[in-house]
């Protein structure tokens, strides 16, 4: 059974990505209409996107400088605020200390829902995406229950709803008919990861950022195949 479109639109979203334009990439589309909608959305980062590049010579401290302000640039677009968690690319450890991070965040933020990676899709390549869904899963249990992290002295907070983006498992789709535009243009906003992840490989070539396009386009019309209408796909979790 799949569902489309929560009934009731989230107030407040987190959002938390292993890198800067994960998020972007998996739910940018769903955000944006949220967003639109008069949702709250913040976006997380949990590293600094230090090895985000194919260049051996690659300035690393200009790269994660430059990062920063391209994932600023693409939260802008919707007016979601963007916050920088800054472990190493590459070395996200699903670790108690991190658990607690991010459990600290979701009880400052206070979301209605949390969007993430699904840390249980099989053959899943990176790393740091199987780690930041479970670190951000098991900080999801932390922060609801009042007995866990006493220590950080702010009230405990439950979410209703999460939402797994690249599941394992899709139960649920969130229409983004209106909004692939502003997806497309919030993923250009990444400039220093059109060679590695867009497949542009000069930016002046209008036929290049048109592929782009059109490959961000039709993945959202397969996403949303089943129901005819483009989609990004998620797993939900909604009994926290
Ligand atoms: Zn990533």
């Amino acid at each position: 059974m799949i569902s489309t479109d929560l009934k009731d639109i989230p107030k407040k979203v987190l959002a938390i990505g292993a890198h800067p334009d994960d998020v972007e990439f998996n739910s940018y589309g769903t955000l944006a209409k949220w967003a639109i909608a008069g949702s709250e959305i913040t976006i997380a980062v949990m590293t600094d996107g230090s090895k985000g590049s194919w260049d051996p010579t690659e300035d690393i401290e200009n790269l994660i400088k430059t990062r920063k302000i391209e994932a600023r640039q693409a939260a802008e677009l919707i007016n979601a605020d963007i916050y920088f968690c800054d472990y190493v690319d590459g070395e996200l450890e699903f670790k108690s200390e991190t658990v607690k991070k991010v459990a600290e965040l979701i009880r400052q933020f206070k979301p209605e829902l949390i969007v993430t990676h699904d840390p249980f899709k099989k053959y899943r390549l990176h790393p740091d995406h199987r780690n930041c869904g479970q670190i951000v899963l098991d900080a999801v249990v932390a922060a609801r229950d009042p007995h866990f992290l006493k220590e950080l002295n702010i009230k405990h907070h439950r979410p209703d709803k999460i939402l797994l983006f690249e599941p394992e498992e899709i139960d649920h789709l969130e229409t983004v008919d209106e909004v692939l535009d502003l997806k497309v243009k919030a993923l250009l906003k990444h400039k220093s990861q059109y060679v590695t992840t867009m497949d542009i490989t000069d930016s002046s070539d209008s036929n290049q950022i048109r592929r782009f396009e059109n490959w961000i386009f039709q993945f959202a019309h397969s996403a949303g195949e089943l129901i005819e209408r483009p989609a990004e796909c998620f797993k939900l979790i909604d009994k926290i």
